[in-house]
């Protein structure tokens, strides 16, 4: 049997795939979980938050923004709405992104829908946070 997981994201824009893997972090709607080799067959629902994949002794940040992630057999499956890995994160459009959010927040106008002001600021902010994080993986 091959060492390490098999990890595979999609997403319906583009897909990765890891081979060896030592381990993988998500963000569980429960909260973050990491998977290593041999860990017991699992489903779970995953929220905006970072994606951590330890490969060759590197380890590569991923943003999240919700998904699904299987364990089975040593292969790690996530169905991700986005994904974008930290070194491929257009900063400034997370930060326009957020700022656009805040302030709909912050006028309150009648007809906002509060909860996709939220998810959309949420997402911004995790965007900015696992950006800063790229030079972890070059
Ligand atoms: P925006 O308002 O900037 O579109 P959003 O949170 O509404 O942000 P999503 O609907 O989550 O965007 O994503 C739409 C697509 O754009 C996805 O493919 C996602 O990976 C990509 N994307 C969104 N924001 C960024 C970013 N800051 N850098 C790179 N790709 C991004």
């Amino acid at each position: 049997m091959a060492e390490g997981l098999s990890i595979e994201i999609t997403t319906p824009q583009k897909q990765w795939r890891f081979e060896h893997a030592a381990s993988c972090t998500a963000p569980g709607v429960l909260g973050n979980f990491q998977v290593l080799q041999n860990h017991a067959p699992l489903m779970s629902e995953l929220t905006v938050g970072e994606l951590k994949v330890v490969v060759d002794g590197d380890e590569k940040y991923f943003a999240v923004s919700g998904g699904f992630l299987e364990v089975k057999n040593n292969v790690v499956s996530l169905v991700l709405e986005a994904c974008e890995a930290a070194d491929e994160i257009d900063v400034e459009r997370a930060q326009r992104a957020m700022e656009r959010a805040k302030q709909r927040l912050k006028e309150r106008r009648p007809d906002l829908d509060v909860v996709r002001a939220e998810a959309a600021l949420t997402r911004a902010l995790n965007r900015l946070r696992v950006a800063r994080k790229k030079t972890a993986t070059t």
